[in-house]
């Protein structure tokens, strides 16, 4: 366990209020980290002799705040993305792009581990301390999050389906249930060895990767296998206006409706995007029930801004759906991994969609980013500063720039310096980031690796895109290359 820290004469912290259930501003304290745990918090003492052994860390111009949870990443393959995906989209299908790159682009393990070691260290510098990593597990998945120091709910995902298009406007299902069976198997063998893993800081979600891909029998077991076992459920939902029609085709019903109907949404089910509800004004469905249903359940909504936002789509909106009495989470999806980036958006565009100022603020979204996504995973003591609760902790400085004056540092750290201000990342009280870096994770070759991989991806996509395109070809570059 981390030895004793003492973060003295904090000139500012996030604290959580318990009776009132939600964050805080406190001024002016001192801060005992103990076996992990944050022991104690009181007003500065400035003739107080710190602990035997503790190191005493100096925060008066610094902001202390709980670490961020990101309920939802797929951090194996995301940042393989990064120059591929941003413009991309088929406006064939409400302009995602998502069926058309999971069916052409696919990444290497080598790609995979070096991506992931990217990923998680974008995370740490923008302060997340606990992550739900939804990837397709590979050999050194495990090794890789415990090396990180961080906490991690390992998500193997599996699936009996996989999209196939043949033209841009239309995507067909390719079943093969032995295949999701065997799949099922080995993510429930990969989760048993999560939990086991000797650095205690790794979890296992269930995760049939999409409400489109698993057959009803196969969603039913997972809900049942995710209660017998004590574990939070995920899948994706609602994510799609391709997703919402095909499920409205087989069904009769949204899949907010159908997830209901065969007891998918429960207080320990996180939801992956729920966007596309059946009064989305790019669905329209004559229902108007699937919020309502969301709430009624206790179940969570990962919400990732970003991806959506660059088909020209948002949640309508951020303030009904908390209004409502949804416990909404963050998550980042895609890359970059920047859930502060991620908050300022969600901010932005629920003000847009609803027309109203109070839709959003730094209060409601921070709330989701800490003790909404600690909630939504079942762990009550992570996403609140406040004594007896797990130190997990980031450490803001409010001398940067972007961050002066620093009136209102949530603002200033939202809408202004991002990851450009943290400065330290505590994981149960021990420094897994520091200064610009992580302290434990091994970033010097991931991006020399990955970008080798990406190429191998790129020129692959032919041999899979249903026109034979290169990854030149379905995603080009954002400029032409100057003739002379
Ligand atoms: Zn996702």
């Amino acid at each position: 366990m981390a030895a004793h820290l003492l973060i003295r004469n904090a000139a500012w912290a996030v604290l959580w209020d318990d009776a009132a259930k939600r964050q805080t501003y406190g001024r002016d304290l001192d801060i005992l980290i103990e076996g992990g745990k944050v022991a104690r918090i009181g007003p500065h003492a400035p003739d107080a002799p710190p602990p035997d052994g503790a190191e005493v860390v100096d925060a008066s111009r610094m902001l202390v705040m709980p670490g961020l949870m990101n309920i939802h990443t797929h951090p194996t393959t995301e940042p393989a993305y990064r120059g591929v995906r941003e413009d991309h989209g088929v406006p064939e299908q409400s302009m995602s792009g998502l069926f058309e790159r999971s069916q052409s682009m696919r990444l290497d393990q080598a790609g995979q581990a070096a991506a992931m070691r990217l990923a998680y260290a974008e995370m740490l510098a923008a302060g997340v301390t606990s992550v739900v990593d939804l990837s397709r597990p590979f050999p050194e998945w495990l090794s890789i999050m415990a090396e990180s120091g961080m906490r991690v709910w390992a998500g193997p995902g599996y699936a009996a389906a996989r999209w196939g298009m043949e033209a841009p406007q239309t995507v067909t299902w390719l079943w093969d249930r032995e295949d999701g069976r065997r799949q099922f198997e080995a993510a429930k063998q990969v989760m048993k060895e999560a939990e086991a893993h000797a650095c205690g800081r790794i979890s296992a979600i269930v995760f049939p990767a999409q409400i489109d891909t698993v057959e009803e029998e196969m969603l039913r077991e997972s809900i049942a296998f995710a209660a017998e076992t004590g574990r939070v459920f995920t899948t994706h939902i609602s994510q799609a206006v391709v997703e919402i029609q095909e499920m409205i085709r087989r069904h009769g019903e949204t899949p907010i409706q159908w997830a209901s109907r065969i007891g998918l949404l429960t207080p320990r089910s996180i939801l992956g995007h729920a966007i596309f509800v059946d009064e989305h004004s790019s669905i329209r469905w004559h229902t108007r029930t699937d919020i309502g249903l969301i709430a009624d359940s206790g179940a969570s909504v990962a919400h990732c801004p970003s991806p959506f936002a660059r088909y020209g789509e948002h949640l309508q909106d951020f303030g009904k759906y908390r209004a409502r009495g949804i416990n909404m989470g963050f998550g980042t999806d895609c890359a970059p991994h920047n859930l502060i980036e991620e908050m300022r958006l969600a901010i932005i565009l629920a003000r847009n969609a609803s027309r109203d100022l109070h839709a959003a603020d730094i209060g409601s979204v921070f709330h989701a980013a800490t003790a909404g996504g600690a909630d939504a995973v079942g762990r009550h003591d992570l996403g609140r500063l406040q004594a007896g609760m797990t130190a997990d902790l980031v450490l803001v400085d409010l001398q940067h720039p972007l961050m002066q004056p620093a009136r209102d540092p949530l603002r200033s750290l939202v809408f202004h310096a991002a990851e450009r201000a943290t400065r330290r990342v505590l994981v149960a009280g021990e420094t897994v980031w520091a200064d610009g870096r992580p302290t434990r994770l091994d970033v010097a070759e991931a991006a020399g690796i990955l970008a080798e991989s990406q190429a191998r991806m790129l020129r692959d996509a032919r041999l899979h895109d249903y026109r034979g395109r290169d990854g030149d070809e379905i995603s080009p570059l954002s400029l032409a290359l100057h003739a002379g």
